[in-house]
Order: structure tokens, then C-alpha cells, then sequence
């Protein structure tokens, strides 16, 4: 078995082309792909979700909130959308946990380490709301951080902005721009590419895990990725 962390932003639940906060058909998309590789067998996947469509807490703090206050906002934004998630991966048949860093017995399990590789070794696939339960962090470094806890082999950060990897310029500025098949986390951090937050990416190389950036909306790409082919670019 594999075993997988899929980090999904809060914004790859919404969509362009709708006013949605979350996107039906965009959520559907992602948890078909994500039933059916889980179907197709030998993978145990944890889904790390973000909430970066409803609230992010830098925003608020920036409009002169309290930080830890407004993180807090955007902790529970997440949980919306684990629930969102959970949802529409059970409507394709596959059984489902949502594990809350933040205490809320009527909404979510707790997340408890034990339980949750319990639950992945049943082939339920783990929704992680709430981040770490902590302000002053984004999603990425619970990414990160449930992924060394579970033992996972690889975090896999999909992108929905058309960019399908990790390149040496920002592609959507310069047409020239190169991507990388692989680069090392050293070198990330050197040329401070934007892969994820620093923290994640430093607490990866500290930790020795593995980190794959690709696609999440290209037609069949979050497949391909969770089966473990080699898409977008892998981070080690
Ligand atoms: N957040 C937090 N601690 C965590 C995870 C998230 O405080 O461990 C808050 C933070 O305010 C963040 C928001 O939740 O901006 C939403 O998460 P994120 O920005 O990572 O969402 P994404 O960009 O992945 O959609």
C-alpha cells in the first residue's frame, strides 16, 4: 500500500466560471478521481484541505483583525470544506472520515493519530480539517506535518492555476520559463520558489519527505499523481 497525503487548496473547490464559494461540479470532478483511484487499489490516501475560497487569515489580519483571531476564521473555512468533500467522494461510493484539529464533536471526529491510520488501513479516505488546530500556519505545513506523523511516503500539492510543476520563473509571466522533473528542496529554497509556504517546504526537507507539484485540473492528472506516476515536478 501507499500511502498518501493530497494537499488541496480551498480555491481548486471553486471554479472560474462560477460565483460559487464551492464549485459542485469542480468538487465532483476532484472526488470522482479521487474514488476512482482508490478504487483501482493500492493507495491509502489522507486529504489535507484548505480554505483559501472562504477565508484566509492573513486577509483579515491585514484589514487590522487580530491574527489568531482571523486563523481561526480561516480554520473553520476548511472544515466547510472537508465536509464539502466528504460529501461528494461518498456519493461516488467510496467511505469517508473528516478528523478536526479543532474540537467539534456534532461536525468531526478528532483528529487522533492512531485512529486516523486505523481508518486509512480500512480504505476510508481521511479528510484533515482544520489545519493543526493552530494560528500563524497555512494548510502546507499541516500537509507536511500529518504526513511524517502517518508515515506517508509522499505530500502531493496540486495545483489549480494552470501551472503543472515547479518552473525557474513564474510560467504565467514568462513564456520561456523551464520546469523542473525534479529539484531538491535546497534549491527551492535557494531560489525561493513559490512551491508552498517556506515552512512546509523546510519542514519536508527536515523530515525527509517526499513532495510531488502538479496539475490537479488537467483531465485524468490527480489520477495519475495518486496512482504514482510521475507528473508536474517531484521535490525530495
Ligand atoms: N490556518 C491556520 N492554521 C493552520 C491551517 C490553516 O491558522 O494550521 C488558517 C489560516 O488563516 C489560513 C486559513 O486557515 O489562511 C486557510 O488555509 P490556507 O490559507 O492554507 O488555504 P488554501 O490556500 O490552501 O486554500
Amino acid at each position: 500500500m501507499r500511502r498518501v497525503v493530497l494537499k488541496l487548496s480551498g480555491e481548486a473547490l471553486a471554479s472560474a466560471s462560477s460565483e460559487e464559494t464551492i464549485d459542485a461540479s469542480t468538487v465532483d470532478f476532484l472526488a470522482r478521481e479521487i474514488a476512482d483511484a482508490m478504487q483501482r487499489g493500492g493507495l491509502e490516501l489522507a486529504v489535507v484541505v484548505g480554505g483559501g475560497n472562504i477565508w484566509r487569515g492573513a486577509t483579515g489580519a491585514m484589514a487590522g483583525m487580530n491574527r489568531a483571531n482571523s486563523d481561526l476564521m480561516g480554520m473553520l473555512g476548511t472544515v466547510i470544506n472537508a465536509l464539502a468533500l466528504q460529501d461528494a467522494i461518498e456519493s461516488h461510493g467510496r467511505p469517508t472520515r473528516v478528523m478536526s484539529a479543532i474540537g467539534m464533536d456534532q461536525v468531526a471526529e478528532p483528529y487522533i493519530r492512531r485512529r486516523a491510520v486505523r481508518h486509512l488501513e480500512k480504505g476510508r479516505v481521511v479528510i484533515f480539517a482544520a489545519g493543526m488546530g493552530n494560528p500563524y500556519f497555512t494548510t502546507d505545513t499541516p500537509a507536511a506535518q500529518r504526513a511524517a506523523e502517518i508515515e506517508a511516503e509522499i505530500v502531493l500539492k496540486g495545483t489549480h492555476g494552470g501551472v503543472d510543476g515547479v518552473y525557474n520563473e513564474d510560467p504565467r509571466k514568462n513564456p520561456d520559463a523551464v520546469k523542473f522533473e525534479e529539484i531538491s528542496f535546497d534549491e527551492v529554497i535557494s531560489r525561493d520558489l513559490r512551491v508552498m509556504d517556506m515552512t512546509a517546504i523546510t519542514f519536508c526537507k527536515d523530515n525527509h519527505l517526499l513532495l510531488r507539484v502538479f496539475d490537479l485540473m488537467a483531465d485524468g492528472n490527480l489520477g495519475r499523481a495518486l496512482d504514482g506516476f510521475a507528473v508536474g515536478t517531484l521535490v525530495k
